[in-house]
Order: structure tokens, then C-alpha cells, then sequence
């Protein structure tokens, strides 16, 4: 459930011309299936949904005012890891770097590094922050207890929690003011997914379902 991507991500979408990159947000919550780039917490586990959640500048404002506004710099974060991180530039990009091979998480909920990039990254973005680390091993728990249970209430709650959440982003409705340079992705989203019957009821991420 937090397991770091092991490959660098390939951005499925291409959507160009807003002039408020908040725009971008429902392209990106769908790019990065709902959950931080950073530290893995997913819009399922927040009370307040994606508004928890905003759009996060890999290259600042400030330095790269030119990028504010392109897609390919703008990733799915978190607040708490957006305020933390501010505008510095991060040492690990999720669509440059293979993130697993810098920083896992353990069982006992914290992040730990596997490389100088890596201790940097968790150092930035706090990402052992103790309610974040407490949270972390509160899903581990809830997700191990949830695994035995077999009553309707336990299923119904573990579809909740750990499958996707309800309010998916029907990208195709959305009409970019430049466009859309990648339109095979509308296919790909997690809303056609669900449309075609296709996405499962727990969540696996982009990656072969387990
Ligand atoms: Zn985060």
C-alpha cells in the first residue's frame, strides 16, 4: 500500500493552455491515481477528499515562472508535503527518478532512505513527520485486520478505504483551451476504466494488480 513506483512515471495526459494551474487539477489526480507523489497518502484516507490534496510546481513559481502553467511540471501532492517542501526544488522527480530504488517504506510506517537523494527527499518534503508515521501504521493495521475480516461491513469498508474514490474525473468532458497532446490517454483514466468495468474494486495503482 505504500510501495514506492519503480519506474519513473510516463505522463498519460497532455492538457495545455489554462491560465490557473489549479486547472490542471483533475488531470493530475487522475495521473497519479489520487494519492501524493511524495508520500503515498491517498484522497481516500482524507476526510476532506481531494481538497487535502493540490498542485504541486516540481520547478517553483518563483525560479520558473515560464513553467507555472505547463503540465509537465506539475505533479499531485498532498498540503502537508506542498507546505513543506515550499518552493525548493526537490532532489528526486517522480517523472524523472525511479522512486523505489530511493526511499521504501517500513512497517513500522516511516520512510527510510537507500540513497543520499533519498534522505534528502524525506528531509524536504518531511516525510516522517510522527502523524504521518502514526497514520502510516494505523492503514497497516486497519488494512491486516480489514484482510480477515469477512463480514459485509468489513468489505464495504475496505473498498472504502483502499479502492478508489468515488467522484472520478470524467477527463473527456474537459475541453483544454490548447488542447490535449495526449488523447489516447482519456482511454487509460480511471473513469473509462470504471465505465468499462475494468477497474478493480481495490486500488492498485497504474501497476499489476495484487
Ligand atoms: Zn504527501
Amino acid at each position: 500500500m505504500f510501495d514506492y513506483p519503480q519506474h519513473a512515471h510516463q505522463r498519460r495526459h497532455g492538457p495545455r493552455g489554462y491560465n490557473d494551474y489549479r486547472s490542471f487539477k483533475p488531470w493530475l489526480r487522475d495521473e497519479f491515481a489520487f494519492r501524493c507523489v511524495y508520500c503515498l497518502w491517498r484522497e481516500t484516507w482524507s476526510a476532506a477528499g481531494d481538497a487535502a490534496f493540490s498542485v504541486e510546481h516540481l520547478q517553483s513559481q518563483s525560479r520558473q515562472p515560464d513553467l507555472a502553467r505547463d503540465y509537465t511540471n506539475l505533479v499531485y501532492a498532498c498540503c502537508g508535503c506542498n507546505s513543506a517542501k515550499q518552493d525548493h526544488d526537490s532532489p528526486l522527480d517522480p517523472c524523472r527518478d525511479r522512486l523505489a530504488e530511493h526511499v521504501f517504506v517500513s512497517p513500522d510506517g516511516a520512510v527510510i532512505a537507500k540513497s543520499a537523494e533519498g534522505q534528502a527527499f524525506i528531509d524536504l518534503c518531511l516525510l516522517n513527520r510522527p502523524a504521518l508515521v502514526s497514520a502510516r501504521q494505523t492503514m497497516f493495521r486497519l488494512w491486516a485486520i480489514l484482510n480477515v475480516e469477512s463480514s459485509d461491513e468489513a468489505r464495504e469498508l475496505k473498498h472504502r478505504l483502499f479502492g478508489y474514490p468515488s467522484d472520478l474525473p470524467n477527463l473527456a468532458k474537459l475541453h483544454p483551451p490548447d488542447g490535449n497532446s495526449i488523447r489516447s490517454g482519456l482511454a487509460t483514466s480511471f473513469f473509462e476504466r470504471r465505465q468499462r468495468g475494468e477497474l478493480p474494486t481495490l486500488f492498485c495503482g497504474l501497476e499489476p494488480a495484487r
